[in-house]
């Protein structure tokens, strides 16, 4: 389900995570490691302000390896500590709660040295946009499906704890934040991540964004995936040849633009064209 984000929706999910903030001690902050900007809500400081926070890029499986690596400099030299995931096998997610506990230690230890609290578990709430993996994570925390997959903003129901390893506990339902609208490019960068339906956008703007980035980022793998001997200075062009490599002609000899940028994204989807980010930290 595509939430469309109105200013209500906005105060409402505020709100119910302002509400769910008062019963934790650190916020897990899940943001796409294709895109771990783009898919960010901009007022994250802002709403999480005083709680400690860790930021986990998920679905790194699908992300480009080498780039994911540059974020999680990038991220560290902020003093935002980061973890990389991909919560469909749990693969690092055995890390997050040594992390967590790491989060809160000074003020579990003032606290317990007061005498103001007995040791308990660390607990947690997973915040992020709709489609980034939240209740696909907390599933896998879990070790059973408890949380239901797709978004669905104020439905409530009663929150519970899930018990994860000897100490944290997570709650079972997350926080969910809206994107950013700021600029095109941001939604184009989640339509084209499946954040955000693409018919909602321009079939093949999206493509067009796409292989523009690809063009400047990995030539190679167009090359080799549609069998290129080069690749063209504009996109649009680059956009002809694949038509015609694929067949996708009109009468007239015309490209068919349509059926090129389904077959393009399609390719996308199905990761023919490998391990991919869409953003890079900018170097300085
Ligand atoms: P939510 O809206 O944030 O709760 O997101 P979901 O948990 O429903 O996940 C959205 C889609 O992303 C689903 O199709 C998941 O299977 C998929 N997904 C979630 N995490 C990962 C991951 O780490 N890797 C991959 N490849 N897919 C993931």
């Amino acid at each position: 389900m595509t939430i469309q984000w109105f200013p209500g929706h906005m105060a409402k999910a505020r709100r119910e995570i302002t509400e769910k903030l008062k019963l934790i001690d650190v916020v897990f902050e899940l943001v796409d490691a294709r895109v771990p900007l783009a898919s960010r809500n901009p007022m994250i400081d802002e709403i999480t302000a005083g709680k400690p926070r860790l930021l986990l890029l998920n679905k790194a499986d699908m992300a480009d390896p080498e780039v994911t690596r540059l974020w999680v400099e990038y991220f560290q030299g902020k003093g935002l500590p980061v973890l990389v995931l991909n919560s469909k096998t749990g693969q690092g997610i055995n890390k997050i709660e040594a992390a967590a506990k790491e989060l809160v230690k000074e003020k579990f230890d003032k606290m317990k040295a007061k005498g103001i609290i007995k040791p308990r578990a660390v607990r947690a709430l997973i915040l992020g946009i709709p489609n980034v993996g939240k209740s696909t994570l907390i599933n896998r925390m879990a070790g059973k499906n408890i949380a239901v997959t797709g978004d669905k903003p104020g439905v409530t129901k009663k929150q519970q704890w899930i018990k994860v390893g000897s100490s944290l506990e997570l709650l079972d339902t997350p926080g969910i934040l809206w994107p950013k609208f700021e600029d095109q490019s941001i939604g184009l960068k989640l339509a084209v991540t499946g954040a955000i339906k693409e018919t909602l956008l321009d079939f093949s703007e999206i493509v067009l964004f796409a292989l523009n980035y690809y063009k400047d980022h990995y030539p190679e793998r167009l090359q080799e995936r549609y069998n290129l001997e080069e690749i063209p200075e504009e996109a649009i062009q680059l956009f002809d040849a694949i038509g015609k490599k694929r067949g996708c002609l009109m009468s007239g000899g015309l490209i068919d633009y349509e059926k090129t940028a389904e077959i393009v994204l399609r390719d996308i989807r199905a990761e023919k064209l490998g391990r991919l980010s869409y953003e890079r930290p900018v170097q300085v």
